[in-house]
């Protein structure tokens, strides 16, 4: 039997090779470093820096060898470049942080370089996290003199999804074993769906979000994105736990080893089926795709229990009114004084900050900003900021609801698979409108799940959701690890 190709090794497999030492880490990071250049064309990595990669990798053999490797030692992965990384420059997809260097690494960059991971390098992403297409990226990807347009591996003429668009193009061409993604209303699940692989938003809190470039800081949540549930559990027991020095909203939860309870039965589980799920946007493709999984989870055991969660329309206002208002006042850090992009001619210090937001902000996040700015505005802050905020406070009762009847809730992660790059245009409501499905747990803080479940038009990807309630992450991956032992759509490659 031949042995298969480093980069078709999952982390879990990865990990064996290298702790009993048949690869060492020097060679595996060597090997993705190879086809990350190999693959400059899809445009996935942001920021490349060998020397400080092969150091990493160095100092993980060393562990290695002096039998102290932690539960990733040598595993080289990639973190989208929303994350602020000491070895490597952060943009987060942002001329407005062209050139900025970090003095330090994000906790869960920190964390998971303790459990002895290796840094490949940083992915591309939307600016500041804001899209569903990966098209609003204004920095050019490795390999580009300009900013270029990150490409979907199963046919490059459609985008990745976003905002991690990079993250889910780095596993599914197989540039990196797994990655870190950010989820502020869908931005690991729809990317993840769109490229046919695995990725888990986890429950508001249990990760960090210290160093993660902040968007709406009441929803963004970092989670891992790897071929495999198996693969992601690994990452995610490294990711998460307290921090209550530096992110006061992480919980106070101990870490977990989500690993533990993969292979549990799920005899009897009862899986929620959202009416509003499968209603008349949806495409039959998709539909299609999610149907078969649903009745792969019946052969397991499972039981479909039809449920409502009557305000998902709503989540699209609400979310596009509280995600920009958070944005608004986040991105009034980058003026130009602190540190990023300054104008290089303005008059007073007025002019400075004007010139300098003009030129640093892409159209996108401007448009957020202006936005946010408005519906904080003494006058319009009860008519719109706080009537989202009670209708946000009613779909998370919405899902308690459901949850009374269910265990976990199934359903699409987008109504379509990935379209092509520019289709949508200049129309930003089209990419809001193919949020609907990730935005509701968004807004209650639920952990959230895109497994594989099938292909659709154009042999495209398509990903089956999984919501759970609180704190259910193991639940979630061990669901998901089941439908992957009965399926193979989460090992087929675009390349
Ligand atoms: N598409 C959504 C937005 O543009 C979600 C992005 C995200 O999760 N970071 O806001």
């Amino acid at each position: 039997m031949t042995q298969p190709a480093l980069h078709d090794l999952g982390v879990a497999q990865l990990a064996t090779e290298l702790r009993e030492r048949r690869v060492s880490a020097v060679e595996a990071a060597q090997h993705f470093l190879a086809r990350a250049q190999a693959h400059q064309h899809l445009g996935a990595y942001v920021a490349l820096n060998e020397e400080a990669t092969l150091a990493q990798a160095r100092a993980a053999d060393a562990r290695i060898a002096a039998g102290t490797a932690g539960a990733l030692e040598g595993v080289p992965l990639a973190h989208k470049d929303i994350f602020v990384t000491r070895d490597f420059a952060t943009t987060a997809g942002s001329k407005m942080l062209a050139g900025y260097q970090s003095p330090f690494d994000a906790t869960v960059v920190a964390r998971l370089a303790q459990a002895g991971a290796v840094t490949l390098g940083k992915l591309n992403c939307d600016e500041f996290a804001m899209g569903s297409a990966n098209e609003n990226s204004a920095v050019a990807p490795v390999g580009f003199e300009a900013p270029a347009p990150v490409r979907n591996p199963w046919d490059t003429s459609r985008i990745p999804g976003g905002s991690s668009g990079g993250s889910a193009v780095a596993v599914a061409a197989r540039l990196a074993p797994a990655v870190t993604g950010t989820d502020t209303g869908g931005s690991i699940r729809q990317p993840a769906s769109f490229c046919g692989i695995t990725g888990i938003k986890p429950t508001y809190g249990r990760a960090s979000r210290y160093g993660m470039v902040a968007f709406a800081s009441s929803l963004d949540q970092a989670g891992p994105m790897a071929r495999s549930a198996e693969d992601c559990a690994l990452l995610l027991s490294a990711m998460c736990g307290p921090d209550p020095d530096r992110d006061s909203t992480s919980l106070d939860m101990p870490a977990e080893d989500f690993s533990r309870s993969l292979n549990d039965s799920l005899d009897g589980l009862r899986i929620g089926i959202p009416a509003e799920f499968f209603g008349e946007g949806l495409a039959p493709d998709v539909r299609a795709a999610v149907d078969s999984a649903l009745k792969e989870y019946e052969k397991l055991g499972a039981r479909l229990v039809p449920i409502s969660l009557p305000r998902t329309e709503l989540s699209i206002p609400v979310y596009y009114i509280i995600a920009p208002a958070e944005a608004s006042s986040n991105l009034s850090r980058f003026d130009g004084v602190k540190f990023g992009h300054r104008a290089k001619d303005y008059g007073d210090l007025l002019d400075m900050y004007k010139k300098t937001r003009a030129e640093g902000f892409g159209d996108e996040v401007k448009r957020r900003i202006m936005i946010g700015a408005y519906v904080l505005s003494h006058g319009y802050y009860d008519a719109y900021y706080l009537q989202a905020q009670k209708i946000r406070r009613m779909i998370a009762d919405d899902f308690q609801n459901a949850f009374k009847d269910c265990d976990l809730i199934a359903g699409p992660v987008a109504p379509t698979v990935a379209w092509k790059l520019g289709e949508h245009g200049s129309d930003p409501l089209a990419d809001y409108l193919a949020d609907i499905f990730t935005l509701p747990g968004s807004l209650a803080g639920l952990p959230g799940m895109s497994v594989p479940a099938g292909f659709g038009e154009g042999g495209m990807p398509v990903g089956l959701q999984l919501i759970g309630n609180y704190f259910s992450e193991a639940r979630l991956l061990n669901a998901a690890h089941r439908l992957q032992q009965a399926t193979d759509f989460h090992l087929r490659s675009p390349l």
